[in-house]
């Protein structure tokens, strides 16, 4: 770095949910404003960035394996400058952990430090040592950071950072603090903006959307109600949503509104209330079951996908088995399955834990079974309607040419007589798939 002529390029990955990709596209606007250019392998590049994540143990070991691979470059390029962030560092003891296995590393910097960015690569580069900087909390939303988007047609917007839920396995309300709410106005703007920009489909991000606004006195079912006014045709999705605060105000305002997706990710983790206890959920599966039948009624054609996790500790097989039955009566359209992952610091770290990591795979693959074949049989009941679909290019399957998703987040592929990516295409439905849907546009 010694040239201030030569054009800088960075590396930048990101690991983990949606919250941490927006974080890596405001880093990535801070680098591009910096004057980084950017490439597509760590080949070349004067900066390599791995924005972590710390929800499974996989996830970590994973980043370990890729800070590991990293070596031979720093040997190779003294001058090159590795620096990690998100939520792996936001733990002390990994921070600990990482900076002791990779003496290498130049900058460690914290979820809640992000706007910190500049000065922190300045300081690297003039001083020459490793910087660090993780602040436990937040003091408040930095907002109008730089942003560069992945994408032209879809765009993600956080309206809350942070979680104070505590489920017992938990890492997240750990290494993302408290719940913070952006302001109401903040987030209006920002989709007025992009649907100006021409996006077609927004995800409004939050660990638990449903608990957004409490320090600003409004719902987030009338922060929905309110962008659902903006001009313009476009789709607004959300995630993720607590079934503790899923509010019947919610279902009334989705069931109205023209924009709100159709889709809804749920997740219920357990199909056993003793579990859903031992996990500080909130909720029985009975009240779980309340809210998805409310929603349906109210909202035809509703998508329910949810997260299950497998082998929590003392999970009895009747307790799984529970949750097999509790898949097969709600029948949801997908679902995300994770084997329990001990996260030291969590309650639920604390509790014995007598399953084996046998136990732990069998009942996984009987939960994928379970799923394969509910999920399979669902998609079968969109077969003769026609559905708004978001033309996203050419087609996956092979089957048909262009490819695109419903409001109720369903993939469709469909023929169409012209190259339609990036409008709104009614298609009429004539088959099912497990995963997906087929049809051709409607002229
Ligand atoms: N805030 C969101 C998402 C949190 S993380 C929510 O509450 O739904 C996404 C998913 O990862 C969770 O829903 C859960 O199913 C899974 N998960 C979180 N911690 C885990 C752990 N320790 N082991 C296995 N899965 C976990
Ligand atoms: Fe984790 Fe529960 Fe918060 Fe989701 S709601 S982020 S699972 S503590």
């Amino acid at each position: 770095m010694t040239d201030k002529n030569k054009q800088l390029y960075a590396y930048t990955r990101t690991y983990g949910c949606r919250a941490n990709v927006a974080d890596g596209e405001r880093i990535d606007g801070i680098l591009a404003e910096m004057g980084y250019g950017f490439v597509n392998s760590p080949d070349g590049a004067d900066l390599i960035l791995l924005n972590t994540c710390a929800v499974r143990e996989s996830a970590e070991t994973r980043v370990f394996g890729n800070i590991g691979a990293l070596v031979h470059r720093k040997r190779l390029n003294p001058d090159l400058i590795v620096a990690v962030c998100g939520c792996m560092v936001q733990r002390k003891h990994t921070a600990e952990k990482l900076c002791g296995t990779f003496p290498f590393i130049d900058l460690v910097f914290g979820t809640h430090a992000i706007h910190k960015l500049p000065e922190l690569l300045s300081e690297v580069i003039s001083e020459k040592r490793r910087v660090t900087d993780i602040t436990a909390y937040a003091d408040e939303i930095v907002e109008g950071l730089p942003i560069r988007r992945g994408s032209a047609l879809k765009a993600d917007v956080p309206v809350m950072y942070g979680c104070d839920n505590f489920c017992s396995y938990c890492v997240v309300p750990y290494v993302r603090g408290r719940e913070r709410s952006r302001k109401p106005d903040d987030v209006l703007t920002e989709v007025g903006g992009l649907v100006k920009s021409g996006v077609k489909e927004i995800t409004l991000l939050g660990q638990n959307v449903n608990s957004y606004g409490k320090e600003h006195g409004v719902t987030f079912a009338e922060l929905l109600r309110e962008i659902d006014k903006t001009e313009g045709e476009f789709r607004v999705a959300y995630m993720t949503s607590h079934p503790k605060d899923f509010s019947r105000e919610l279902t009334d305002v989705i069931a109205k509104s023209g924009k709100i997706s159709r889709q809804l990710h749920l997740p219920a983790q357990s199909g056993s209330d003793r579990v859903l206890a031992l996990m500080n959920r909130g909720y029985t599966s009975g009240q779980y079951g309340e809210i998805i039948e409310r929603a349906r009624e109210k909202i035809p054609g509703l998508s329910v996908t949810t997260d299950i996790i497998v082998g929590f500790p003392g999970e009895t097989r009747e307790d799984f088995e529970q949750t097999l039955a509790f898949i097969r009566k709600i029948g949801f359209d997908s679902a995300y399955t994770f084997i329990y992952s001990k996260r030291e610091g969590t309650k639920a770290a604390e509790l014995p834990d007598r399953i084996t990591a046998e136990e732990k795979s069998v009942r996984f693959n009987e939960l994928l079974r379970v799923l394969e074949d509910t999920c399979g049989r669902a998609y079968g009941r969109f077969v003769g309607s026609t559905l708004r679909v978001l033309c996203e290019g050419k087609g996956r399957t092979g089957k048909r040419a262009y490819t695109g998703k419903s409001a109720q987040g369903v993939i469709v592929d469909f023929d169409s007589d012209r190259n339609a990516t990036g409008e709104f295409v009614n298609v009429k439905i004539d088959a099912a798939l497990k995963w997906a849907v087929l049809g051709s546009v409607q002229k």
